[in-house]
């Protein structure tokens, strides 16, 4: 039986049940928490996180997979301690996200060279394997994340993700910009680094409405990762509706195996410690971890996506995904 890693340990493949593919439960800038801990509020962040996961989980929510590694300052802690009261199963990262720490790239002086991808694929294994930052919660998945076109230290970190990957068995899931085609480029080095495309998942890919796009990844056996969904969207690109129809097309087309679906949320509106109306911010995803349930799962359904393919998005696919894990 396949395993996969949650904070709370490993558990088999087949508990992963309904699956959101691309979450965080908290996100902010590497030492946040430390260097400024009067603007997050951890329990608050904490209460939000077990009540909004809690909702989501009433109706079927079994499991999320939190891309959130160090630079996005990840909280194994808390993470753990969220998916203990909550009851939902969280997969944690190793990896990067953009604000790659400049010692692993820096080359001010001439006697300064980058970091081999060995030398920071060691640092991940550790988070692998042992655990992170002395909490012994170990890492699930390797994030890793690239502007477009890919600037050399994202190179670097793709590399390292692939090495990580080799020594490791654990899957990649990656970060691509909106409106942008760099998935099949990190594809093309990941590959290079002789990695097998069918543990690879594309994040964000539903932020590029370019169906040959997704065929293309998806016919090298990559994962494409629908997982820019909210109610309100980004100002200019498409509107959930537009996005849920794409993604009908696609399972039409024959793709709907290689499809998961995510929102890319986290709590961090409702653990700021200054309140957020005194900036004029209002909550614009008052749904959190439920939404996709409530309204895009409905409106694949109103297009004619079968139970079954909808199964599959959120279930079949994301076990299917784990189990390719591993050596
Ligand atoms: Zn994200």
């Amino acid at each position: 039986m396949a395993k996969v890693t949650t904070v709370l340990g490993p558990i088999d493949t087949s508990k992963l049940g309904f699956t959101l593919s691309h979450e965080h439960v908290l996100t902010s800038s590497a030492c946040f928490r430390h260097v400024y801990p009067e603007m997050l509020d951890r329990d608050l962040a904490i209460k939000a996180a077990v009540r909004l996961l809690g909702e989501a989980k009433k109706e079927g929510l079994n499991s999320i997979i939190d891309c959130t590694p160090m630079d996005l300052d990840r909280d194994a802690a808390l993470l753990e301690e969220v998916s203990r009261k909550s009851g939902v199963n969280i997969v944690c990262a190793t990896g990067s996200h953009l604000y790659i720490p400049r010692t692993f790239y820096e080359t001010m002086f001439p006697w300064m060279k980058p970091m081999s991808p060995d030398r920071v694929a060691d640092l991940w294994v550790r988070e692998v394997e042992v655990g992170i930052e002395g909490t012994g919660v170990k890492a699930g998945i390797i994030k890793v994340s690239t502007n477009d076109p890919i600037r050399p230290p994202e190179e670097l970190m793709l590399r390292a993700a692939a090495r990580t990957h080799l020594r490791t068995g654990l899957l990649i899931t990656t970060h691509t910009p909106m409106r942008s085609r760099v998935g099949l480029e990190q594809l093309r080095i990941l590959k290079a680094e002789g990695v097998d495309l069918t543990k690879v998942y594309v994040g964000h890919v539903n932020s590029t409405l370019e169906a040959d796009y997704h065929k293309r990844m998806a016919d090298q056996g990559a994962w494409l990762g629908m997982d820019h969904f909210h109610p309100a969207g980004a100002p200019g690109t498409e509107t959930w509706e537009e996005r849920t129809e794409f993604i009908a097309g696609l399972i039409k087309d024959g793709y709907g195996g290689q499809i998961m679906l995510s929102h890319d949320w986290n709590v961090g509106f409702h653990a700021r410690r200054h309140p957020p109306a005194a900036d004029g911010e209002k909550d614009t995803h008052p749904d959190g971890y439920a939404w996709i349930g409530r309204a895009v799962l409905p409106k694949l359904r109103k297009l004619g996506v079968s139970e079954r393919d909808v199964k599959k998005l959120m279930v079949d696919n994301p076990r299917r995904y784990f189990d390719g894990a591993g050596k």
